[in-house]
């Protein structure tokens, strides 16, 4: 059964916290021929099997880890008919990944959904005198699956892009092709 992590997440805690758990495609060349390129016609949204990919800020794809993880399967790039791709690229996303203070173990509640839905193990938990353990994330071990970020009941990881050009990639002004929209 599908747990419903916000109504958990309610209901231990009395509030529900929400991170920014959204990035690009992956493999993207850059961000310029993202915006120039993409087609809005939604190919990979229709062919990602994680159903991750979502309508995003001015109707471009966006991957959305709150829905689940990424397998990197490359079934987006392989189903795109643009040429905006190169998966040649050793990483698919430069992530940052955080744990936040919405973490459940910031309020003494001890959870530990994070490591066990993590393969690589790439979280682990450290202890101080006094502390229930807290999660560290490892980013030398992680691959930027996003499986963390779906797994959390609290909302409590940040995941951001960390390359400049695509952090911009909305601060762009749009061309007169497309309409911005914030659905
Ligand atoms: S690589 Fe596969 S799982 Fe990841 S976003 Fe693309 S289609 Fe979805
Ligand atoms: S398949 Fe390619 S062109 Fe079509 S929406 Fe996705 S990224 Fe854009
Ligand atoms: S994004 Fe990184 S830390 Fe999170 S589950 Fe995937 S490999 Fe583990």
């Amino acid at each position: 059964m599908k747990i419903d992590k916000q109504r958990r997440a309610f209901f231990m805690t009395g509030q529900v916290t929400k991170v920014n758990s959204d990035v690009h495609l992956p493999w993207l060349k850059n961000a310029e021929d993202f915006l120039d390129k993409c087609t809005q016609c939604e190919a990979c949204m229709q062919r990602c099997p994680e159903e991750i990919i979502k309508k995003g800020e001015g109707g471009y794809p966006t991957v959305d880890f709150s829905l689940g993880e990424c397998t990197f399967c490359r079934a987006c790039t392989e189903h795109c008919p643009e040429d905006l791709f190169d998966t040649e690229q050793s990483v698919a996303w430069p992530l940052d990944l955080k744990v936040t203070d919405s973490c459940f173990t910031e309020k003494g509640i001890v959870c530990q959904s994070c490591r066990d839905a993590c393969e690589p193990q790439a979280i682990s938990f450290y202890y101080e005198a006094g502390e229930i353990p807290k999660p560290e994330i490892n980013l030398s071990s992680c691959t930027s699956c996003g499986a963390c970020v779906s797994s959390c009941p609290a909302n409590a990881i940040s995941l951001t892009r960390i390359d400049d050009s695509s952090i911009a990639i909305f601060e762009k002004p749009l061309s007169g092709k497309k309409e911005f929209t914030n659905g």
